[in-house]
């Protein structure tokens, strides 16, 4: 008998165990868990050390639940207590959490000792699945989405599992999108308040699906930074922002263009080099873009990204917050922050007529800007009269469907001309 039965032995241990609770009327559960520690004691130690930690686990965890519990060695990190003598479900939930407890601990390995972070996904019979394959999906699902939502003990749920499932199939057309190259870009003006000239324009991205139709980039920039398919899509955005401000030509000149980075961009050390790399090929001066980042991304004090930053900055590109008072700003960070610009949310702006907190909010970030020398942008002015009071209020840039909204390249042209004659 080997001292590790592997998932077949598993799911014929829990075909038994099935077969036996429906002829009882009794529940049945399966505690599917993760081993954080496996793939990092692989990496550093080797594999001989990744087994001895999972054999201890194992051991630990046996020692813990009632002699009739059984435990198994499912995959390489994965491990699954056949749990076949409940007298509630609320049992197993208690079961998973003994064991959360157990393994949270330190692990002793030779003179190491190693750090546990485990998840574990409970799924039940008969209230999740009846059958041995769709019971260990169901409890696969729960510690997918336990360990996506940080919850040590997730138990299954039907909604969690379809917006796994639909998460997953938006990645793969995602995927499809960027592999066919169909997303495109608009591009939304934006107007000096003192001048009312047009001085630059924002690059959106847009996907224009076949079966989706519009989907917004509130939605798939996410999904694509969940399914890392980021880098690949601001690469494409650089390029493909840099590419049309060459093609506007002389309808750009003194236009700078503004171009939206993800959080993930900044921990990828490739991303000055690819923008850099972009700038000369579609020879666009440095001093011409504007990356935009958001308050939340560009706040966070990772030296990995702190160092991207500096590095942009470098190039002689310039750096504006996006969505500022959304996020959590430590002033004195902000002050050492090599920016540029604050681009104050839209949130606040399309209110700030009827709301009086949303127009102290506005006043209070247009003051600070000025006070640390940054220029502000107003985002979401979808009114006249919101344009006036940000003129009053000194607000240096407005971004809006009142001006614009974004627009394809060729409209965008035309949009331009239009406001030259
Ligand atoms: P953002 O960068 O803050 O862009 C401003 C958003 O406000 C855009 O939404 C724009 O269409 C919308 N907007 C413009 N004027 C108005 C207005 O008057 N009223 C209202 N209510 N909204 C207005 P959009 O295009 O849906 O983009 C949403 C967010 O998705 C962007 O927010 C940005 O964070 C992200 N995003 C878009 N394209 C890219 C991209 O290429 N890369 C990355 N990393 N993020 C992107
Ligand atoms: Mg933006
Ligand atoms: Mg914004």
């Amino acid at each position: 008998m080997p001292l590790i039965p592997n998932h077949f032995i598993f799911l014929e241990a829990l075909e038994d165990a099935l077969q036996k609770a429906a002829a009882e009327s009794r529940p049945l559960g399966i505690c599917l868990l993760w081993l954080d520690s496996v793939y990092r004691i692989d990496a550093i130690f080797g594999f001989r050390a990744g087994d001895t930690v999972c054999a201890k686990s194992l051991q630990h965890i046996q020692a813990i639940l009632k002699d009739t519990d059984r435990v198994f060695r499912v995959g390489r990190s994965v491990v699954a207590c056949l749990l076949p003598t409940l007298a509630n479900e609320a049992q197993a939930v208690l079961a998973a959490h003994k064991i959360i407890r157990e393994l949270g601990s330190q692990l002793a390995l030779d003179q190491y000792t190693v750090h546990n972070v485990p998840y574990v996904g409970v799924a039940l019979f008969p209230a999740h699945a009846q059958d041995a394959d769709t019971l260990l999906q169901r409890a696969s699902s729960a510690l997918q989405e336990g360990r996506l939502r940080k919850e040590p003990v997730f138990v299954y749920s039907q909604e969690a599992d379809t917006a796994t499932q639909a998460q997953l199939h938006l990645q793969t057309d995602l995927r499809h999108a960027l592999d066919e190259n169909t997303l495109t870009l608009k591009h939304q003006p934006q107007t000096d308040l003192s001048s009312g000239r047009v001085v630059g324009f924002e690059a959106l991205s847009r996907w224009h699906s076949l079966t989706r139709g519009e989907v917004s980039p509130t939605i798939f920039i996410p999904a694509a930074e969940a399914a890392g398919l980021m880098h690949g899509l601001s690469v494409r955005v650089l390029n493909t922002a840099l590419r049309e401000f060459q093609e506007l030509g002389s309808a750009a000149d003194d236009l700078s263009i503004s171009i939206n980075l993800s959080a993930h961009d900044l921990l990828h050390t490739e991303t000055p080099d690819l923008l850099t790399q972009a700038l000369s090929t579609w020879g666009v001066a440095a001093n011409r873009v504007i990356i935009e980042i958001t308050e939340t991304a560009i706040m966070d004090d990772q030296r990995a990204r702190a160092m991207t930053l500096e590095r942009l900055k470098e190039i002689g590109v310039q750096l504006a917050v996006d969505d500022f008072g959304t996020g959590y700003s430590s002033l004195a960070r902000l002050k050492h922050l090599p920016v540029d610009e604050l681009k104050i949310d839209v949130s606040f702006v399309q209110h700030m007529l009827r709301d009086v907190r949303d127009e102290k909010i506005v006043r209070t970030i247009i003051d600070l800007a000025h006070s640390l020398d940054l220029r502000v942008v107003a985002e979401g002015v979808e009114d006249e009269a919101t344009l006036q009071r940000l003129i009053e209020m000194d607000c240096d840039v407005a971004q809006g469907y009142f001006l614009s909204p974004p627009l394809a390249l060729e409209p965008f042209r035309a949009w331009l001309a239009s406001k030259q004659t």
